[in-house]
C-alpha cells in the first residue's frame, strides 16, 4: 500500500490549504453573523454563495466524485487528504460542494439515475444550485435495522404514492433543498432485503410536510438542519423510481460506503484542528508558575491525540485503498472499523482540547463545542457503533466456522 500523494493531489492539497486559510476560516464568523440577518436562520448566508463561486474558480469543486465525467475523477485514496482538510471547518465541505447528504445523493444519481433523472436533479446538484436530503430513518421504528422501515411506496395506476413519517432528514431545512431520496416498502411480501425501494420526491410535491426541525445538543445546524417530514400520500410519476423497485438495500449499500468514509475523513480533519487549537493555547497560558504546555498531563494529552489521529488516518487510508482496489463490498470490514474508530477518536481529541482551554473551550469563540456535537452524532448516524462492531465481530467469527465444526 502506497499512501504517497500523487502530483495531482499534492497540487490540489496546496491550493485547498491556501483556500482554507485565506477564505474559509476567516469567514466562519461572518457566516454565523449573517445567519438570521435576513429575518430567519433558514436563509442562506450570502457569504456561502460567494465562497462557492471562489472555490469553483479555484478548481476545488466536486472533488468527492470518482466519476470523471461528472466530478474530479479522484480515487477514494486521493480524495482522503483533501476531504480531511475540508472537514477542519464545519462550513468547509459545502463551500466545495462536497457536503453530506448531497455527495451520497449525487453518487446514487450518477450510478443509478436515468438520463432524465440526471438532467433534472444531478446537474443542478453538481452545479451547487440546489440541495437534497435523504429520508430513511423513521421515528416509530429502530432504523439502525433498515428492514424495519415502514414507509410505503405504492403503485397506483400511472403513479407512485409515498406515505410515511421520517425524521433526521438532514439538509431539509435549506431553502435550496429541492429533492429527497426516500426509502420505503414497495413489496412487503418480498424477501427482507428486496422489500424496500428508493424514490425521488420533489420537496414541493403536495403532501410533503416538514413538521419540525430537530436540534443537536441545542444547535439547530441552520440553514441545513435535520427535519421530521411527513409524506402524506405524495403522488409522484413512475419515472421517479431509482434503479427499479426492490433495489433500496442494494442502493443503500452503494451509497453508505463512500458516505461513511467521507465522514471519517472529515472527523480526522476536525481532530487535527482541535489539536492545533489546543497546542496554540497551552503555549500561551500560564498557571501555577509555568505555561500549560509544560504540564506533564497536557503533554500526555497532546501525545495521545497525535497517536490516535495517526492510527485513525492510517486505517481510513487502508479502507480507501481497499475500496479503490477490491471494491466497497470487499472493503466492508475496513469501512465498518473506521466508522467505529473515527468518531470516538475525534470526540476524545476534541474533549481534551476543550479541557485544555478551560471555559473558553465550551463557547463558540473556538470551534470545539460545535465540532464535538457534530462528532457525537456520528457515533449514531450512518449506523451506530454497536451495529458496525457487530458486523466486524461476525466477519471475524466467520473465520473460525470450520474450526467449530471440528471441535464439536
Ligand atoms: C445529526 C444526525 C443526522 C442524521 N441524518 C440522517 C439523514 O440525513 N437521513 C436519515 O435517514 N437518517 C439520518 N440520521 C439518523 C441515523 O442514521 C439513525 O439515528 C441511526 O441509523 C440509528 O437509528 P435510530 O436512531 O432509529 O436508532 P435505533 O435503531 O433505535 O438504535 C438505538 C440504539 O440501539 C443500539 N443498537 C442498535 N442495534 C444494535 C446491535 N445490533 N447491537 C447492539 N446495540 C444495538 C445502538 O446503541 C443504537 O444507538 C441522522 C441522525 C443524526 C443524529
Amino acid at each position: 500500500m502506497n499512501f504517497d500523494y500523487s502530483k495531482k493531489v499534492e497540487s490540489l492539497r496546496k491550493t485547498l490549504l491556501e483556500f482554507m486559510n485565506e477564505v474559509v476560516y476567516p469567514q466562519e464568523r461572518t457566516y454565523e453573523e449573517q445567519l438570521g440577518q435576513a429575518g430567519s436562520r433558514w436563509e442562506i448566508p450570502p457569504i456561502m454563495e460567494q465562497m462557492k463561486e471562489q472555490a469553483k474558480r479555484a478548481g476545488l469543486w466536486n472533488l468527492f466524485l470518482p466519476d470523471s465525467e461528472y466530478g474530479a475523477g479522484l480515487s477514494n485514496l486521493e480524495y482522503a487528504p483533501l476531504c480531511e482538510i475540508m472537514g477542519r471547518s464545519l462550513i468547509g465541505p459545502e463551500v466545495f460542494n462536497c457536503s453530506a447528504p448531497d455527495t451520497g445523493n449525487m453518487e446514487v444519481l450518477v450510478r443509478y439515475g436515468t438520463r432524465e433523472q440526471k438532467e433534472k436533479w444531478l446537474v443542478p446538484l453538481l452545479e451547487g444550485n440546489i440541495r437534497s436530503c435523504f429520508s430513511m430513518t423513521e421515528p416509530d421504528v429502530a432504523s439502525s435495522d433498515a428492514t424495519n422501515i415502514e414507509a410505503t411506496i405504492e403503485r397506483q395506476g400511472g403513479e407512485y404514492v409515498v406515505t410515511g413519517r421520517k425524521w433526521w432528514s438532514s439538509g431539509a431545512g435549506d431553502p435550496r433543498c429541492k429533492v429527497a431520496i426516500v426509502m420505503g416498502k414497495t413489496n412487503p411480501n418480498a424477501p427482507a432485503y428486496e422489500q424496500q425501494s428508493m424514490i425521488l420526491v420533489p420537496m414541493d410535491a403536495p403532501g410533503v410536510n416538514v413538521k419540525r426541525m430537530l436540534p443537536v445538543f441545542g444547535y439547530d445546524h441552520a440553514p441545513h438542519g435535520h427535519a421530521e417530514i411527513e409524506y402524506d400520500r405524495v403522488r409522484i410519476p413512475l419515472d421517479s423510481m431509482l434503479w427499479e423497485p426492490g433495489k433500496g438495500f442494494a442502493i443503500a449499500q452503494g451509497r453508505l460506503g463512500p458516505g461513511r468514509i467521507h465522514h471519517c475523513m472529515r472527523l480526522i480533519g476536525a481532530a487535527e484542528r482541535a489539536l492545533e487549537v489546543l497546542c496554540k493555547r497551552v503555549r500561551q497560558r500560564t498557571a501555577f508558575g509555568k505555561t500549560l504546555d509544560r504540564q506533564g498531563v497536557v503533554q500526555d494529552w497532546i501525545a495521545s491525540s497525535r497517536i490516535e489521529i495517526e492510527q485513525a488516518r492510517l486505517l481510513t487510508l487502508k479502507a480507501a485503498y481497499m475500496m479503490d482496489t477490491v471494491g466497497n463490498k470487499a472493503a466492508k470490514a475496513e469501512i465498518a472499523m473506521i466508522k467505529a474508530v473515527a468518531p470516538n477518536m475525534a470526540l476524545q481529541v476534541i474533549d481534551r482540547a476543550i479541557q485544555a482551554l478551560g471555559a473558553a473551550g465550551v463557547c463558540e469563540d473556538f470551534p470545539l463545542a460545535s465540532h464535538w456535537a457534530n462528532a457525537r452524532t456520528l457515533r449514531l448516524a450512518d449506523g451506530p457503533d454497536e451495529v458496525h462492531k457487530a458486523a466486524i465481530a461476525k466477519m471475524e467469527l466467520r473465520k473460525y466456522e470450520e474450526m467449530k465444526a471440528i471441535t464439536m
